[in-house]
């Protein structure tokens, strides 16, 4: 079985991806994880990515697409790809280069939610900028307001997780993931799934659309 899982940040998919790889013996392929791994190589590819990361700047299509073929032509079993494709152009070379291994996708989960309850999750986060623990203000809050249970450090808030940053983000991806989620509608895979719903309820959801 072959995945892909389309949300905003904050949307759950990563959890979801992580349960579901697990529940089905799937590979969870995350691209942001793959890119960081693929700089610590140290190969030619690596020095290339860490270049673009070094500036801040978005990984150019036709490498993250050639680093996520790489791993799905060295993995035997299905996969989830989580934070990928992220806009037309990729989803269309990701087409073609799984064409050319015979490989189809069979389903694309798009994680539909509410703004309100992206705000919710992610301005919530907090971190520890000493050994990097996250916590919750609401879902895992720390024993003492504002401090890390395990080093005494403050804890922080990321400037990603800012409500004005999120809000812009979720703007973004609207705009990159409209024609994208087209795509896969006319193609007939696209499953639109509740990304407010608890995690396990949702997981039941899902295993519905998967085994069906
Ligand atoms: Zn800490």
């Amino acid at each position: 079985m072959n995945l892909v899982f389309l949300g905003p940040p904050g949307a759950g998919k990563g959890t979801q991806a992580e349960v579901v790889c697990k529940h089905f013996d799937l590979k969870h392929i995350s691209t942001g994880d793959l890119l960081r791994e693929v700089v610590k190589n140290k190969s030619l590819m690596g020095e290339k990515v860490k270049e673009f990361m070094d500036k801040g700047l978005l990984v150019p299509d036709e490498i993250v697409v050639q680093i996520v073929s790489e791993e799905i032509k060295k993995n035997r079993k299905g996969f989830v790809l989580d934070g990928f494709p992220r806009n037309l152009a990729q989803a269309e070379f990701l087409n073609n280069s799984l064409s050319s291994l015979n490989i189809c996708l069979d389903r694309v989960l798009n994680f539909v939610t509410s703004p309100e309850k992206i705000i919710e999750r992610l301005s919530g986060r907090r971190i520890c900028p000493k050994c990097q623990a996250i916590y919750h203000i609401k879902n895992m809050p720390p024993l003492k307001e504002g401090i890390c249970d395990k080093c005494g450090s403050s804890l922080l808030q990321r400037d990603d997780d800012k409500e004005e940053t999120i809000r812009e983000r979720l703007k973004v991806y609207t705009q990159l993931s409209q024609p994208l989620i087209e795509y896969y509608r006319k193609k007939g895979i696209l499953v639109d799934v509740n990304g407010d719903l608890e995690v396990q309820v949702l997981f039941e959801v899902i295993k519905g659309i998967l085994q069906s």
